[in-house]
């Protein structure tokens, strides 16, 4: 562990690490969520969203990584069994047992909706006590919001589509 990381951290960092790790093992489940939601996915507009819900679920990865090594410098124990990740995490899995594409991405959009909470979260608890947390805190949270926002176009449009259609029944 960092003695000197700890030691500039002028807060709980046994609280810190909770949170931590408790975002650590939603970015695994918001990873499998998109993963598996890609794939088993059907419906309009699959191949344009396809990839970009491939491409999140590896941003999410990513953050994993952010995360973990974070919590390592803090000199704080990961999640070690995959099997603790459900304990931690305060972001629900959705199972998609629903393979329409709308369901798939409002699922996602709940996911994305709760990292943001996460990150603002953790992103207010180290503001100005822990800099480098709060960094990367800061860092994750604008991918997050980006991510909300790719979703919400994707419904957007496909709600519109819909209308379109619609019209054209009535005409
Ligand atoms: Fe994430
Ligand atoms: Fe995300
Ligand atoms: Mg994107």
């Amino acid at each position: 562990m960092g003695k000197k990381a700890v030691e500039i951290a002028n807060l709980d960092v046994g609280k810190l690490i909770e949170m931590l790790n408790a975002a650590l093992a939603e970015e695994w489940l918001a990873y499998y969520q998109y993963w598996i939601g890609a794939r088993v996915m059907e419906g309009p507009m699959r191949s344009e969203i396809e990839p970009e819900l491939l491409l999140h679920a590896t941003e999410e990865l990513g953050h994993a990584e952010l995360v973990v090594n974070r919590i390592i410098q803090l000199g704080g124990t990961p999640i070690l069994n995959p099997s603790d990740w459900l304990k931690h995490a305060e972001c629900a899995y959705e199972t998609p047992n629903d393979p329409y594409v709308e369901a798939i991405l409002k699922q996602n959009l709940t996911g994305e909706r709760c990292a943001i909470q996460r990150y603002e979260g953790i992103a207010r608890y180290t503001s100005g006590k822990d800099l480098v947390t709060y960094e990367m805190a800061i860092t994750i949270l604008n991918d997050e919001l980006e991510h909300e926002h790719d979703i919400e176009d994707f419904l957007n449009d496909i709600n519109r589509m819909r209308e379109d259609l619609l019209k054209l029944k009535m005409d």
